[in-house]
């Protein structure tokens, strides 16, 4: 969508996203279904044997990152970690789920020294539930950093909140999205002269939607000119790599352009030729059949996705939705939910397509295809999280299903079947 200001509820970049992504947006799925086992080279733990240790991060996040059970860092974090901790402009460019958050959380961390009074690290994202998932891995690596304060601004609370926040406890890292931290920026609460680091995450999006690259734009002139820039997105078009470039001091870029040598490792993926008025019967029955830890179903519009999820909710299915017409707290508030297992089965929007990470979602449905391949790709990144196995089966019921279908598996370079009748359930479900 092209985003439209309301007063205090900002911008919302990313639902039901129309605008169509470059083609050569350099990205990549592949599925692990022809089972050539020499496609997996990008399963992090065969290649780096040498651990979080060699990166020589501070004590206390290495203590961190033992806590969350990171034993060794992936590709992306083996390449980006050792630079961005000397303070150089980076833009990295990898698949999703191969861990681009903690390149810049651990990189900023690291070279943190918190002043009180300043902020010195700001990170952007395109949707509310992003930064506050950002803020929270903020918080989980800074755990033995006690004097750190990091605080997630966003549009849709009250604005008065985060005024009063950055007026009484001025926080070390702000995590938000450009609307609201460029009304705070204007309304001189949030002041960014002391910055030293500026972080765009799905930096595609920030700088591609027009109206979000004027407001990220306009923050990036309040401060200083002598700071780091790090970006990183799942998929970055080249045009957009030399926009993304002018914001930067001759970055050390990362990039992994060669599409079909991408895998999003341990996905499985298939689809299902139906008509419309069969998806939800088909949908049930594989609800049945397959076995899940955590599903999530992807709709194009929020009335279907409110139909569904009321109808998998009265055939007692453990469902909840999440679209954008929920306020944003109860937005939150179901996120956290699904987070934390109290619910097994998300009905979505794209809202959710990008960036979230749940690790025990093993189904993504495409119940609606779609509307481009980089969008099937930020769906089905949903399963298969960092080299976990997941299955994604979309629903394919007419010619511009098959056509967009088609341009995933040319552009992928994957094989994507037809749903066998029978899967095995160790390929998309770890035992
Ligand atoms: P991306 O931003 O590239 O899409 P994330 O940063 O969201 O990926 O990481 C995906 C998942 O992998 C997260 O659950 C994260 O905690 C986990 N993760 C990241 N780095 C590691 C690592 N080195 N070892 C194990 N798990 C990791």
């Amino acid at each position: 969508m092209s985003s439209t200001m309301e007063e205090d509820q900002l911008l919302d970049y990313d639902e039901e996203q129309t605008e169509v992504q470059a083609a050569d947006a350099a990205a990549a799925v592949d599925g692990a279904t022809n089972g050539d086992s020499t496609k997996l080279k990008g399963n992090y733990a065969s290649i780096h044997s040498s651990g979080f240790r060699d990166l020589m991060l501070r004590p206390e996040l290495l203590r961190a990152i033992m806590d969350c059970g990171f034993e060794h860092p992936s590709e992306v974090q083996h390449e980006c970690i050792p630079q961005a901790i000397l303070g150089m402009d980076i833009i990295c460019q990898a698949k999703s789920g191969m861990g681009k958050t903690a390149v810049f959380v651990l990189a900023t961390l690291q070279q943190l020294q918190p002043e009180d009074g300043t902020v010195s690290v700001l990170v952007m994202c395109h949707t509310r539930e992003l930064a506050f998932q950002i803020s929270k891995e903020y918080e989980r690596f800074s755990k033995y950093l006690s004097t750190v304060k990091v605080a997630v601004f966003f549009g849709g609370m009250p604005i008065k909140k985060d005024e009063e926040t950055l007026k009484t406890n001025c926080p070390h890292i702000v995590v938000g999205t450009p609307g609201r931290l460029l009304a705070l920026a204007r309304g001189g609460q949030l002041k960014l002269k002391g910055l030293k680091h500026f972080v765009l995450d799905e930096c595609d999006k920030m700088i591609g939607d027009v109206d979000m690259r004027r407001d990220v734009q306009e923050i990036f002139k309040m401060t200083p000119q002598e700071k780091q820039v790090l970006m990183f997105s799942a998929t970055l078009p080249k045009e957009l790599r030399l926009i993304a470039k002018k914001f930067m001091q001759e970055p050390m870029e990362v990039y992994v352009d060669d599409e079909a040598k991408l895998t999003l490792h341990g996905l499985q993926q298939f689809y299902v030729k139906l008509k419309e008025s069969e998806k939800t019967k088909k949908l049930l029955e594989l609800l049945e059949i397959l076995e899940f830890n955590q599903v999530v179903i992807f709709l194009r519009s929020v009335n279907r996705c409110q139909a569904l999820d009321k109808l998998l909710t009265e055939q007692n299915f453990p469902s909840i939705a999440i679209h954008r017409q929920l306020g944003q707290e109860e937005r939150l508030a179901r996120y956290q939910k699904f987070k934390d297992f109290q619910a097994r089965i998300l009905v979505a929007t794209n809202l959710f397509g990008r960036g979230m990470d749940i690790e025990r979602v093993n189904i993504v449905f495409n119940y609606d295809m779609p509307e481009d391949t980089d969008t099937y790709l930020h769906r089905v990144a949903r399963a298969g999280r960092f080299g976990t196995k997941g299955l994604a089966v979309t629903f394919v019921s007419d010619e511009d299903d098959a056509k967009t279908l088609n341009s995933v598996q040319d552009r992928f370079d994957v094989t994507i079947p037809e749903l066998p009748t029978q899967i095995d359930v160790t390929s998309y479900i770890e035992k």
